[in-house]
């Protein structure tokens, strides 16, 4: 806060804008500077424009000494990422209720960055033994094209310490429930840890509500329901005991629940019998949720990417010969080239891409995977000749990623038993409830008189390291920084579109914009022609461990960093994503 310069006080800053009544809009940038009130610092950042463009930026600085919140919470870095995030969803209801959208544009509005269901480290708001940082937006008020400056007085001498004294103050809270939010955040966390201890990739603890209310609305489904229930052995209604596991939690003591060992699993069951549901909940438990998501016990290992076929994207210099080879018309496919995938094609430079990225864990879902990428049966291999297919199905390779990379897969197959023989867990859900059929599974196989050739080869082949060249990112007008913009599901960078539909780990666009900056921040700094993706990566994630994701700002323009408020925090796998997807992208081969 200190970096802004001192204009004065709260008084001061009154006066100002009641002298600004009637006065063009423009005379609000006059404004931006330190104000101290009584209780906390006030500074204005940026002033928009006019009334119509994105709103303006400010931020407020609480003292503990105010604020008052309990020490011992503070010294846990987890405490703080909860107790930040619970303060965020409180402001942002608080605002709503002392400052709601009225009027043309966003005019007398006060806002915070969204949230999602996910409990994130974000910019909005920060929290320490000192004290709070909270940034907020305000629309500052217009009539017309002129400033009103009586209202502008009111929302920011007014309403914003009625917003820091009911949103900020320890005493305004309920203790209840921000308790409630700090424990379930630690909770989730110590389930986490406790996966691989267990030899786990994913938990999902009994009594956890997986389906969501709708495809476009994320909270969890109340009415109708199932709750998730312990697998029972596919003959007998006992809980089967080496699935069901229990971990430790420090606030919900021992808790029971199915988990899902490394290796090869497979989802199977009927149509509409909650697969894909299931799958879901896995792929979101890289996330701690917020209390009452329903999947706030439900925890996936941090490194788990979800695979998805995602026709027409583009793809530069990937070496996906280990699954696809021998392309018609003397096509590369150890440097693989498009404009626009296939469905198979996409998939296998996605998988290419996770794992050079890191990942340690792939999630497939049936409806949304290639065919041809997954199986490849009996009577089709009999007709095609392995020479004029170039793919090699997954189910051939599946092993091969966890037994050389130590891989696992989840994957949700209810179409084909042709991966019974190489699972080691099959899990059946059949009215939304798990059923371990492993054994039965392997039994049918074995039995199988017309069992397919495999075709894998030696082994799963290797994985090629890319450099990112800097031109990869075209820059802006005159050599600036390209304008950022960015939605849920993609982003702009200056005039280049990246399509992040397919990116279903992304949980709010916070992250998004994160994102963005990011790839301008990894090409200014470590986009050369000797330096991996993969370490661009661990470059960039340990800049932000070290200093947040301030430190992205403060990076890209040292002389005035935008100190932005809708920062999330994201994994290297959706950056990893969103690089890869450049259509300028310019990669270089590393030997
Ligand atoms: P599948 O992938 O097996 O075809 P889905 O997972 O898509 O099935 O689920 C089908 C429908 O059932 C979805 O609308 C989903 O929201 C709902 N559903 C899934 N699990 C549950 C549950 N435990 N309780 C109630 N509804 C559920
Ligand atoms: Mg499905």
């Amino acid at each position: 806060m200190r970096a802004a310069k001192l204009r004065g006080n709260q008084q001061l800053l009154r006066q100002r804008l009641e002298s600004l009544e009637g006065r063009s809009y423009r005379e609000y940038k006059s404004l931006k500077g330190l104000y101290e009130f009584s209780e906390f610092e006030l500074s204005i950042d940026y002033v928009q424009g006019d009334p119509f463009a994105s709103p303006s930026r400010i931020r407020v600085w609480i003292s503990q000494q105010v604020a008052e919140f309990p020490t011992h919470w503070l010294i846990d870095y987890a405490a703080q990422i909860a107790i930040a995030d619970y303060l965020t969803r409180q402001v942002a209801q608080v605002a709503q209720v002392l400052a709601p959208k009225s009027g043309s544009g966003k005019s007398g509005e006060i806002a915070i960055a969204p949230t999602s269901q996910a409990i994130l480290r974000r910019t909005a708001i920060w929290i320490t033994t000192e004290g709070i940082e909270a940034r907020l937006t305000v629309g500052l008020p217009a009539w017309g094209r002129r400033i009103a400056g009586n209202a502008a007085a009111k929302l920011l001498c007014e309403i914003i310490p009625q917003l820091v004294s009911q949103g900020l103050k320890y005493k305004s809270l309920e203790a209840k429930a921000l308790t409630r939010h700090v424990q379930t955040f630690q909770d989730a966390e110590a389930l986490r840890s406790q996966l691989e201890p267990n030899g786990l990739v994913a938990f999902i603890a009994a009594g956890a509500c997986l389906p969501r209310r709708s495809g476009v609305d994320e909270r969890s489904l109340t009415q109708d329901a199932d709750p998730f229930v312990l697998p029972i052995e596919s003959l007998s209604s006992e809980p089967q005991t080496d699935s069901c596991i229990t971990l430790q939690t420090p606030h919900s003591g021992p808790v029971k629940g199915l988990g899902i060992p490394a290796g090869v699993t497979l989802i199977v069951g009927g149509g509409y019998h909650g697969k894909s549901t299931l799958l879901k909940a896995i792929e979101q438990g890289i996330y701690n949720h917020v209390p009452g998501d329903g999947r706030e016990q439900v925890v996936t290992h941090s490194a788990a990417v979800k695979l998805r076929a995602e026709d027409g994207r583009s793809v530069v210099g990937v070496d996906i010969s280990s699954v696809i080879d021998h392309l018609p018309k003397g096509r590369r496919s150890d440097w693989f080239t498009t404009t626009n995938a296939s469905g198979s094609t996409s998939q296998a430079a996605g998988l290419v891409e996770a794992i050079a990225a890191g990942a340690k864990v792939i999630l497939i879902d049936e409806d949304t995977a290639a065919t041809n990428f997954m199986i490849r049966d009996r009577n089709m291999q009999t007709l095609i000749a392995k020479e004029k297919e170039p793919i090699t199905p997954f189910v051939d390779k599946v092993r091969q990623l966890y037994e050389d990379y130590d891989i696992s897969t989840i994957l949700v197959m209810g179409g084909s038993g042709d991966y019974f023989s190489v699972a080691d867990t099959v899990i059946a859900m059949e009215d939304y409830q798990p059923r371990m059929v492993t054994q039965r599974a392997k039994a049918i196989a074995q039995a199988d008189p017309m069992q397919r050739r495999t075709e894998g080869g030696q082994g799963f082949g290797k994985i090629n390291q890319r450099a990112i060249l800097p031109e990869s990112i075209p820059s802006g007008k005159a050599d600036r920084l390209p304008k950022i913009k960015v939605h849920r599901h993609g982003l702009m960078l200056g005039y280049e579109p990246i399509d992040l539909s397919a990116i279903e780990q992304i949980a709010e666009t916070n992250q998004v914009r994160a994102i963005a900056q990011a790839m301008l921040y990894a090409q200014r700094y470590y986009f050369d022609e000797k330096t991996s993706l993969g370490q661009i990566l661990d470059s960039v994630m340990s800049d932000i461990a070290r200093g947040g994701l301030d430190s992205l700002a403060t990076g890209l323009s040292p002389d005035r960093p935008i100190m932005s408020g809708d920062l999330a925090e994201f994994r290297r796998f959706e950056l990893a994503a969103a690089i890869n997807r450049l259509r300028t992208l310019k990669v270089g081969s590393i030997s």
